[in-house]
């Protein structure tokens, strides 16, 4: 069997820009070099008891997954919190958006709480309330508002989820993606158009592969430039106005690597996340959300070969439960996404201890109006036909 291994380099920051959150915690950080620190982490945990559940996310190091309760993609986690009103505090190894969506759907009693507040998500970053609301000016004056039903991916601020539930929108996953844009779709007869908020690969994939628009009815928005950059010409022909965000992980994937690595290994899989740009996708054997991605692998044959375009963690954590199957990374480079592994122990002790002494910190809370407007949207999700809410 052809072997081509993973790219062994020490689990680093990478390279994207931090969050703009940009905020450390305050007090004392255990050194990262402590000895001590997973004994640390299991007597806190022991300590708190049922009062803690802790929700870690497929991408996060394997330092901090060993002690999740509980492990998933965005969408299940917040609502296996959601479905435990007797843990007092939940936190969330994941990043800020997740935090968010994870405090909407739990109650007011409880207290959600990320490791480190510069955990953002570069791609949740790109679409800006402000932005947002803008862009929702421009398409009232092209003439085109009333026809536009955002859609927003479940890995946008709360404020981008609010906006989709104020003004007749839905959240979607990278699972359901197909039937909320066919939701979208029928909103507002014939003439309507999606605004795909904010991953414009996951919003063109779908509209192009699944409900079979064409290139040439997506049209991409950018925030940065006077009417988004397209004429009131191009804007009333569109049918999807994508949103120009991308995920900087799953962005990186080429097309290229994909044929070398076929020219390399007999018989590969080509197994990818949606959110990869739209040529990536056209050569993959397969594409869907992690969960998929997980399943795919676990059911694979003995001596199958793959390779992996998600996040780096996620992937070596497939390659070492399965030894028996040929698991590669579809980059040259190392890639993990910086800010998810931005949860390292000394931040999870740190919150954790702070917990057993009483001191909630690092809390994230949305507040009463926003979670209002985004549970609209999150339910319209919810009461959607058919397929799984997984991301
Ligand atoms: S992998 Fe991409 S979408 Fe997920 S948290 Fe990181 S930057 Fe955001």
């Amino acid at each position: 069997m052809t072997t081509v291994d993973l790219p062994l380099l020490p689990l680093g920051r990478g390279t994207d820009p931090l969050s703009e959150r940009g905020v450390d915690c305050p007090g004392e950080l255990p050194a990262a070099s402590d000895p001590d620190l997973v004994a640390r982490a299991r007597a806190a945990k022991e300590k708190l008891g049922d009062k803690l559940f802790v929700l870690g996310h497929h991408y996060q190091r394997d330092e901090v997954i060993q002690f999740a309760d509980v492990t998933g993609d965005s969408f299940k986690l917040a609502r296996d919190a959601a479905a435990r009103p007797d843990a007092e505090y939940i936190v969330f190894c994941g990043v800020h958006f997740m935090a968010e969506s994870a405090d909407i759907l739990t109650g007011p009693e409880q207290r959600v709480i990320l490791p480190d507040l510069a955990a953002g998500c570069s791609m949740a970053d790109m679409a800006r309330i402000a932005q947002v609301e803008k862009a929702w000016e421009a398409l009232a004056a092209a003439g085109v508002q009333d026809v536009v039903v955002p859609v927003t991916y479940m890995n946008s601020s709360a404020a981008i989820k609010a906006f989709c539930g104020r003004n007749g929108g839905v959240v979607c996953t990278s699972s359901n993606a197909e039937v909320a844009l066919e939701w979208a779709f029928a909103q507002k007869g014939d003439d309507t158009k999606v605004l795909f908020l904010p991953d414009q690969h996951l919003g063109r994939n779908t509209a192009v592969l699944q409900l079979g628009y064409s290139l040439d009815e997506c049209v991409v928005w950018n925030p940065h430039k006077p009417n988004g950059g397209l004429t009131a010409d191009e804007l009333a022909q569109a049918k999807v106005i994508l949103w120009k965000g991308h995920c900087s992980v799953h962005g990186r994937f080429s097309a290229d690597v994909i044929d070398e690595l076929r020219a390399k290994v007999p018989d590969l899989n080509v197994l990818v996340h949606p959110e990869c740009q739209h040529d990536v996708v056209l050569k993959a054997d397969l594409v869907g959300s992690t969960e998929f991605i997980i399943k795919t692998i676990e059911a694979a044959p003995a001596g199958s070969s793959w390779a992996i375009g998600t996040e780096l963690n996620l992937v070596q954590r497939l390659k070492n439960a399965h030894p028996d199957k040929n698991i590669m990374f579809l980059d040259r480079n190392v890639c993990y996404c910086s800010t998810m592994n931005r949860i390292d122990l000394p931040h999870f002790v740190w919150a954790l201890e702070n917990l057993v002494e009483g001191t909630v910190v690092n809390q994230i809370e949305v507040d009463p109006q926003t979670e209002a407007d985004a549970l609209t949207a999150l339910q319209r999700m919810l009461d959607l036909p058919g397929k799984s809410h997984r991301d």
